[in-house]
């Protein structure tokens, strides 16, 4: 698996940081994960401009244009021998000596990317749904940053893993903000319900592709906070993300959301995903 760090593609099994390196100390930087179908990186200009957001929020001069993005993320593409691919791609503010939390004055940005095998939802996951269950957001209130320290996020989603459940819905005074690796929406009296950006949440890309399908099909779809019994009450709950896309959640802390099947919106919905998909593959 040929992978690229900081100007030269190598076997990602050869690649390594200097452990100084302040991702790895302080977990100082920030990443993208975009999904590529039959070797056609998704929104890839949607993901650098999150990945420019990001890296202007944690104070990271971006090391290159979208340009030198676009042709680094086509040749690492190209390098795959597989076609459908996750590429992950992270900006450390790099290797500094002395250890300080301070920025040190002169350091330059460590890029990583790779790419691994693109592991969508089978069939079957997508017909019947998955579980989720629900847990308090003990993160902290910059979560529109696509940060690389993760620990919370790690954390809610091992507690998923542990209630054998696909993901785990976190919750901060009451609202629902997102899952521990993606967004949540809510169907409710035949209306897509979406929380609204703000610092509390990742704005994923694959929401706004959702919000932009709602609007092109004429679904209707509402912005709005959404409170935890909300959530419990809703006819529908999806989870959308890069890697699986969108999934009806059919129970939420062991019960049935709605009538316990991916509802008529959710089959709507992930049609027209679908489609856009496909067009986006043909051009
Ligand atoms: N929210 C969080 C915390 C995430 O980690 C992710 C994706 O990993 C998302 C939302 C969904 O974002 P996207 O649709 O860009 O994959």
């Amino acid at each position: 698996m040929i992978a690229y760090l900081n100007g030269s593609f190598a076997p990602l099994a050869q690649l390594q940081v200097p452990v100084l390196d302040r991702g790895f100390l302080f977990g100082d930087g920030v990443y993208e994960m975009i999904p590529v179908y039959a070797r056609q990186p998704f929104r890839l200009a949607e993901h650098l401009r999150r990945l420019q957001h990001s890296l202007d929020a944690v104070r990271i001069a971006n090391p290159h244009s979208e340009a030198e993005w676009t042709a680094i993320v086509g040749e690492l593409v190209a390098q795959q021998d597989f076609a459908d691919q996750s590429i992950y791609l992270q900006v450390t503010r790099g290797a500094a000596y002395p250890r300080n939390h301070a920025f040190p004055a002169d350091s330059t940005p460590t890029v990583f990317l790779f790419a691994d095998p693109l592991t969508t939802p089978s069939a079957t996951l997508l017909a019947q749904g998955v579980a989720a269950v629900t847990q308090a957001d003990v993160r902290w209130l910059r979560c529109n940053i696509k940060a690389i320290s993760l620990l919370a996020n790690v954390l809610a989603k091992q507690h998923a893993v542990d209630e054998d459940v696909a993901e785990t819905i976190l919750i901060r005074d009451g609202l629902m903000i997102e899952g521990s690796a993606s967004n949540i929406f809510v169907v409710r009296d035949g209306v897509i319900l979406a929380p609204p950006p703000s610092h509390l949440m990742l704005t994923g890309i694959t929401y706004d592709l959702i919000i932009e399908l709602a609007q092109q099909h004429d679904m209707p779809l509402q912005a709005c906070e959404i409170s935890a019994d909300e959530l419990r009450a809703a006819d529908e709950v999806w989870l959308t993300s890069s890697s699986k896309e969108v999934l009806a959640i059919v129970t939420l802390d062991g019960r049935p959301v709605g009538n316990g099947v991916p509802g008529p919106i959710y089959k709507a919905m992930y049609a027209h995903y679908a489609a856009f998909k496909t067009g986006v593959m043909q051009q």
